[in-house]
């Protein structure tokens, strides 16, 4: 078990700190944090309980131009500091990373990027959800509705409701949830999609609407859920399906079903005796 490599002075993390819960920080996340000498968090959404009792200095970027930003990091950088570039859930996930990356390369400050728990996971645990049920559907969309910034060509949530059954998870779209509805029904779901909203989702302010794309609208508004909300949309969602046992199950534990790590108890179900894998698209080295 090698120790990993320590924070590198003139080098800027810019790591995900998921979705609010302090115990949701990966365990890099939290020692960079604790061995910066700079802190730069987005305010509006990461809480500052992350970084109680830290020894770096820390600063919000709520009320910073990307210009700014990458200013203090490039001139701390260039004195040789550890900088945490802190965001919310997944830097990948509408972190407006790219813009940082690209003038952190432009200007020669090494980086690295530390992923966190995006917050559609989180709200998928939060709710009990499996967001990938067999026979219903196998694939998961993150995206959002247009705000202030357009979908491009071919993305707009009446391109993405054809997408079968897929579970769609919508970032920064909560307060349009009515727009939301009427784009997945025009673009043929039926109104009666089962669709989740979780705001705040593992944070003591957590809380949970359920309704479908004919009544979230309504439920949103009466409850005034305004910021950090994820809305979750698809069949995937029915809380009922916690009560049908025997229907929707994976293949990879039925009793009748053969792989590389388990032979079938009753009369071998395996598509292919000679070498059967979990899944035919993992290579045979990768078990689940
Ligand atoms: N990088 C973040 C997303 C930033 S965009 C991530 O990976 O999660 C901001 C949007 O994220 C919000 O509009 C909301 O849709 C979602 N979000 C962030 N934190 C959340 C939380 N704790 N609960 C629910 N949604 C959250």
């Amino acid at each position: 078990m090698t120790l990993p490599p320590p924070m590198e002075a003139g080098k800027v993390y810019l790591i995900g700190a998921g979705p609010g819960d302090p115990e949701l920080l990966t365990l890099k996340a939290r020692r960079l944090i604790d061995a910066a000498d700079y802190v730069l968090y987005t305010g509006s959404l990461v809480p500052d309980v992350h970084f109680v009792g830290i020894r770096g200095e820390v600063e919000d970027s709520k009320g910073l131009t990307l210009d700014d930003m990458v200013g203090r990091m490039v001139e701390r950088a260039r004195q040789g500091q550890r900088i945490a570039r802190v965001h919310t859930g997944d830097p990948a996930v509408y972190g407006a990373t790219h813009e940082q990356i690209a003038r952190l390369e432009a200007a020669g400050v090494p980086w690295e990027v530390v992923p966190g728990v995006t917050s559609a996971l989180a709200a998928a645990a939060v709710l009990g959800a499996e967001l990938t049920i067999p026979e219903m559907t196998q694939t998961i969309v993150l995206s959002r509705t247009a705000g202030r910034t357009p979908m491009p060509p071919g993305e707009d949530l009446q391109d993405l409701a054809r997408l079968g059954n897929a579970t769609l998870c919508l970032y920064l779209s909560a307060t349009l949830v009515e727009k939301v509805a009427r784009e997945l029904i025009a673009g043929g779901r039926p109104a009666s999609t089962p669709v989740a909203v979780v705001q705040h989702a593992t944070l003591p302010t957590q809380r949970i609407l359920r309704g479908t794309l004919a009544t979230i609208a309504s439920e949103v508004r009466t409850a005034r859920v305004r910021d950090q909300a994820m809305v979750l949309v698809g069949p995937a969602l029915d809380p009922e399906l916690r009560h049908h046992v025997g229907q929707h199950e994976s293949r990879l534990y039925a009793a009748d079903f053969s792989h590389r790590f388990r032979r079938a108890e009753r009369g071998g179900g395996s598509d292919d005796p000679a070498g059967p894998d979990i899944d035919a698209t993992l290579p045979p080295s990768e078990p689940t």
